[in-house]
């Protein structure tokens, strides 16, 4: 699978159990569909989450291929903070694209990750 953004091969990582795809160049993460569920683990709060998605139809930003199905991706507004993260998602659902930082960030807003094991993990990630 290539990465939506810059093209690259992306490398199979585990996260928490979880297997994700991740570009080394760019550090952006692919989830498949569920997965965030996965990895979040507590199914109450990832469903606020999800529901909190808003599509974005004026985002000015540039709209990514899903790397599933190329369809171009619908830019996603998180929730009400500020300021503002958009994800992009595949409109058929394949799954979840974010750009380096952005798996972080919806974790450390939505205070999902308790022990903050992924946080860690994603650290190590980024700082290699
Ligand atoms: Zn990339
Ligand atoms: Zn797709």
């Amino acid at each position: 699978m290539d990465c939506p953004v810059c093209k690259n091969a992306m490398i199979a990582l585990e996260l928490a159990e979880v297997e994700v795809d991740y570009c080394t160049a760019c550090g952006g993460i692919w989830l498949d569909a569920g997965e965030l569920e996965l990895l979040l683990a507590d199914a109450e709060q990832t469903k606020e989450l999800l529901d909190s998605f808003k599509i974005d139809s004026d985002c000015t930003e540039k709209r990514r291929k899903c790397p599933i199905c190329l369809k171009r991706m619908q830019k996603i507004i998180v929730g009400p903070s500020r300021p503002v993260l958009l994800l992009d998602k595949c409109p058929r659902g394949d799954g979840l694209w974010f750009d380096k930082g952005e798996l972080q960030d919806i974790l450390n807003r939505a205070k999902l990750d308790k022990d903050n094991k992924i946080q860690k993990l994603l650290a190590d990630i980024f700082s290699g």
